[in-house]
């Protein structure tokens, strides 16, 4: 029973042994059934993914390359190094032997010459060496000496070379070569026409003026000569006839007065034997404000050397102006008009005038001028013009008449009249002939009659504080512009043919000073008179010649500095619509449509019939 029971008890005691087991063995199971299912999710989820992938990235599997045909054909430039053929690999080749151009003497174009000498010299030398090693002789200091100034020679060439290339403003006058000459005389625009000329002057200290008048020009706070005077004095220092023609502004005046008052230094004093005789010389000029801007600019030079210069011109007492003259006076600065006057009714004579400027010559011709100033002429003594022969040579102590004659432009008028009285005279052209200076800023404005006063005071009303001279064609013009101009507040003066003497220096002077700053003009100021700082010129009416066109806005941009002209342009004027297109395009300006596209810019007048050419114009010839 015991045995039964104790049995039991074991079996008992077994029994949860076997459970535990049991259970141990389900959990496993179940532990392996949820790694299979977690396997199999996990592979399905790779599946997804793939799926996922192939649809977005295209698939795995890699795709056979297809080589185009122009692949096929494609250079690979992965070079073996064998295969370099830049270089010759055979040692023959290795030191190649330079061609020795000239025996050494030569040069190849475009490669430095110092670089080649260098080597040609090496050469020579290596060359010698070899010889003498070859013939075992030692070098003799001669040898070596000859070789030494052989080599400093070709230093010295090369130098040379170099001196060649130094602008002339580095070199010495002595070291001027001729081709330096050239390059002085394009720098400067200098043209001359004649024969035997004289070197321009590089600076007032290369001129052959004397001492006392070239400190009168530093007084003058005149730094270089200006082109025109570089090229004339020279000129007029040896007694040579010139035409002289440069832009407005660019410094005639002092171009003949300084060659002037060096010949007159060369003179006796005028003392009481002599002063009967008349002046020294005589300066004509168109205009008398022009006369009288020329006596300031001469007796600014003149008064250092105790010269004395009067002015004869028109609106001044005669008698007065004759005394002067008989009374000691080395300079007559005049209008034709008064000198003859004055020559004519024997208050003057010019019976030791050797020296005459004719300054705006075409002007004076233009201003029917022409008899006056060949009567004035004809009162010189003739005994000292220059032999007609150019090829004779001039005695060097006699006096000969010299002859300038100034302008900015040459009509034929001023041709007839040079080749009647100037002898073998050089031409100086400083620039182009008639062209205006670069530095004046041109504008034309087409516009009505009726639309010019208000134009006018909008380019007034522009200045501010700096001046201007408004051009206009008429004297009653003149006067009613001014007045409607003083009405609306404007500081204006006049300056025209019809006012007193005394009017018009009144009206210039206090121009000059300021304290006007707008004048309204007709063609006298046009020429020659020099005003500093016009910064506007505007011509209200446009003149009726270009030539008058390019003076009168020479009146602006003088001396360097730049300045602005603007001309109203209307219908009237035609007849320079084909000139002014000219100068507008020669001067690179702005050319208005209006003018551009009007049948009278195309011809200039006189050219062409005035109706368009009708096609029953055509003549046929059989
Ligand atoms: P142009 O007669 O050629 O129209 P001007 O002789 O009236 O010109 O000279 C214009 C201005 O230039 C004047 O005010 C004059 O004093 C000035 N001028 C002339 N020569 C020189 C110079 N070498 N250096 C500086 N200013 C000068
Ligand atoms: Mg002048």
């Amino acid at each position: 029973m015991y045995i039964e029971r104790e049995r039991d008890r074991r079996e008992r005691d077994r029994e949860p042994d076997r459970r535990i087991r049991e259970r141990e063995r389900e959990e496993e199971a179940k532990a392996k059934e949820k790694a299979r299912v977690e396997k199999l999710v996990e592979r399905e989820r790779e599946k997804e993914l793939d799926a996922i992938k192939e649809q977005y990235l295209g698939g795995k599997k890699p795709k056979k390359r297809v080589i185009r045909p122009s692949e096929k054909f494609r250079f690979s430039f992965d070079w073996e190094n064998t295969e370099d053929t830049s270089r010759d690999m055979n040692a023959l080749y290795q030191n190649p032997h330079e061609a020795q151009l000239l025996f050494g003497r030569g040069f190849r174009a475009g490669m430095d010459r110092r670089e080649q000498k260098k080597q040609a010299a090496k050469h020579e030398r290596e060359t010698r060496d070899e010889i003498r090693r070859k013939d075992g002789v030692v070098e003799r200091p001669e040898e070596a000496a000859a070789q030494k100034v052989r080599e400093e020679a070709a230093d010295a060439y090369d130098s040379f070379d170099m001196r060649v290339d130094r602008h002339w403003s580095d070199k010495r006058l002595e070291e001027m070569s001729e081709r330096d000459w050239r390059i002085f005389r394009e720098d400067f625009n200098i043209s001359y026409k004649g024969s035997r000329i004289p070197r321009p002057m590089r600076s007032w200290g290369e001129s052959k003026l004397s001492s006392e008048l070239l400190k009168a020009v530093e007084r003058a706070g005149y730094k270089k000569p200006s082109p025109i005077q570089m090229a004339a004095i020279p000129l007029g220092l040896q007694q040579r006839d010139v035409i002289g023609i440069a832009e407005t502004g660019s410094g005639k005046t002092a171009a003949f007065v300084l060659p002037m008052l060096a010949y007159i230094s060369r003179l006796p004093p005028m003392s009481e034997e002599n002063e009967t005789e008349g002046p020294y010389a005589v300066v004509m000029a168109p205009t008398r404000e022009l006369a009288q801007q020329i006596e300031e600019e001469t007796v600014k030079f003149a008064h250092y050397l105790g010269f004395r210069v009067t002015s004869i011109v028109g609106g001044q007492s005669i008698e007065e102006q004759g005394l002067k003259i008989t009374q000691g006076c080395e300079i007559v600065i005049a209008t034709p008009g008064r000198l003859i006057d004055c020559l004519e009714r024997r208050y003057a004579v010019l019976n030791q005038c050797n020296y005459v400027v004719l300054d705006e010559a075409d002007r004076m011709i233009d201003m029917g001028f022409e008899p006056q100033v060949a009567g004035v002429l004809d009162a010189m003594p003739s005994s000292n013009l220059k032999p007609e022969n150019e090829e004779e040579e001039l005695d060097e102590k006699k006096i000969y008449r010299t002859t300038y004659m100034f302008s900015a432009t040459m009509p034929p008028g001023v041709e007839r009249l040079a080749r009647k009285y100037l002898r073998n005279p050089v031409v100086v052209t400083i620039g182009t002939a008639g062209k205006t200076t670069d530095l004046i800023s041109q504008h034309v404005i087409m516009m009505k009659e009726s639309e010019k006063f208000f134009r006018l005071q909008k380019l007034l009303d522009e200045l501010d504080d700096k001046t201007a001279i408004v051009f206009v064609n008429t004297k009653k013009n003149c006067d009613s512009i001014a007045k409607n101009l003083d009405k609306a507040g404007y500081r204006v003066t006049t300056l025209h043919g019809g006012k007193s003497q005394e009017q018009r220096e009144i009206s210039l002077e206090g121009f000059r000073a300021k304290r006007y700053n707008v004048l309204v003009a007709t063609d006298v100021v046009g020429r020659g008179i020099d005003i500093p700082d016009v910064a506007h010129v505007i011509n209200y009416d446009m003149p009726k010649h270009i030539e008058m066109y390019t003076h009168r806005i020479g009146r602006t941009g003088r001396a360097g500095k730049s300045g602005v002209a603007t001309s109203f342009l209307t219908l009237h004027d035609t007849d320079v619509f084909y000139d002014l297109k000219q100068m507008l395009v020669q001067s690179n300006s702005a050319v208005p449509p209006e003018l551009a596209r009007h049948e009278a810019s195309r011809f200039k007048p006189g050219t062409v019939p005035d109706r368009p050419p009708r096609h029953s114009d055509t003549v046929y010839i059989n």
